[in-house]
């Protein structure tokens, strides 16, 4: 069992140590010291990182109450060993651990959810509940808890007596043996729990909620709080600032300026469709020589969003039709109809010949090919007399 520093000097960050043993998990030699103020990966939180003897701390388990450190270096048993924790890390970690408590507090007394799920690590913290909350209702506890941590109110961790125990009234995931760690935050929560916290809500900051979803019947929550928080903040100001000097918006009017733009793309999409349709049914028009049974159309990339209004133009002019929209470099997509030939033949020829995709039924049928224009012109442009004359 080693001495844990961090249970009663959260704020402890050099130590020395005595190697009292050396453990192999996972094929990996770990450490296992009489004392410690590594925090190890606990209860949903990522552990703290530092140095034993200037050797870097990779990792820091827990097993039947042993803290065992992982380095990238060698020790041995009755080494001694001076070690220093990453402090901004762990203080980073105490903050957003506190909020979490103040926020599970809130939302356990005033809506009687319980806290099922917490997780903290670098790029993670979310807490889970067992019961759905709105974002309006999430946001109305984030103001309670800012509040909470603006009146700086004392955090306490402590082993009560069993007495004591048996009368206080606490939140616990699991049932535990032995002394329980009581954390209280004054009026807002009393909860068993194994992490440093801050001394006092004021040390917080701010906590702030990022997103929540839907979760297993309830509800989970990514926030922040502390630095975290407070560097969030600046990132989302900088990319707003960004949006507004590329928008040349005024700050605060960032949405409307994109919803104008937005309408005003739509208008031009549509403007665009109908300016692509009138141009390509003057090129069909010009092109299409009286009489003709069967009509070749080849149009460039720039007329394909309107492929359909195109075959629907030659449609009211001829039976038998090849419609081919593209450029010899990225293919063509084409439309096949013909109400006189079995057009199964030519389909089979264009997939073995053109590797084409197409699909279609009753004489019509649409797909896309790599094929090059002089191609197409030398395939189809002599078709009238199986294509438009058909095999009647
Ligand atoms: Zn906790």
């Amino acid at each position: 069992m080693t001495v844990k520093l961090y249970d009663t000097d959260p704020y402890g960050i050099e130590f020395d140590a005595k190697v009292t043993g050396v453990t192999e998990v996972n094929s990996k030699r770990g450490y296992i010291l009489d004392r410690t103020l590594f925090f190890p990966e606990e209860g949903g939180q990522s552990c703290d990182k530092g140095t034993l003897n200037n050797l870097n701390v990779t990792a820091v388990n827990i097993k039947n109450d042993t803290v065992i450190h992982f380095v990238d270096g060698f020790l041995n048993e009755g080494d001694s060993v001076h070690g220093v924790i990453d402090w901004d890390r762990r203080f980073r970690n105490m903050q957003c651990h506190s909020a979490e408590h103040i926020f599970t507090g809130l939302v356990h007394n005033i809506k009687g959810f319980n806290n099922v799920g917490f997780h903290l690590s670098d790029n993670t913290a979310t807490m889970d509940y067992d019961g759905f909350l709105s974002s309006e209702e999430i946001a109305e506890l984030e103001v309670r808890a800012n509040v909470i941590i603006i009146e700086n109110r004392p955090i306490k961790a402590e082993y009560p007596d069993s007495e004591t125990l048996k009368t206080l009234e606490y939140r616990s995931k699991k049932e535990i043996e032995g002394p329980v760690r009581i954390v209280t935050v004054e009026g807002v929560d009393v909860c068993a729990c194994c992490a440093p916290h801050v001394r006092s809500t004021g040390e917080i900051g701010l906590f702030k909620v990022i997103s929540s979803e839907k979760y297993k019947g309830g509800v989970r929550i990514h926030y922040l709080a502390g630095f975290r928080a407070i560097e969030d903040y600046e990132e989302r100001l900088s990319a707003l600032r960004d949006i507004s000097a590329v928008l040349s918006a005024k700050p605060g009017a960032e949405a409307d300026t994109v919803r104008n733009m937005l309408d005003d793309n739509k208008k031009l999409k549509f403007e665009l469709v109908n300016v692509t349709n009138r141009y390509i049914e003057t090129k069909i028009r010009n092109e299409y020589r009286d009489g003709s049974r069967f009509f070749l159309y080849i149009g460039g990339a720039d007329e394909i969003s309107g492929i359909d209004y195109a075959a629907k133009v030659i449609r009211g002019l001829v039976d038998s039709f090849a419609l081919f929209l593209g450029d010899d470099e990225s293919g063509y997509k084409f439309i096949i109809e013909s109400d006189t030939t079995d057009t199964g033949d030519l389909l089979d020829k264009l997939k073995k010949r053109y590797n084409a995709k197409c699909g279609g039924k009753n004489g019509s049928f649409r797909g896309s090919m790599a094929i090059s224009e002089t191609d197409i012109k030398r395939d189809f442009s002599t078709m009238e007399s199986t294509f438009g004359a058909g095999n009647e």
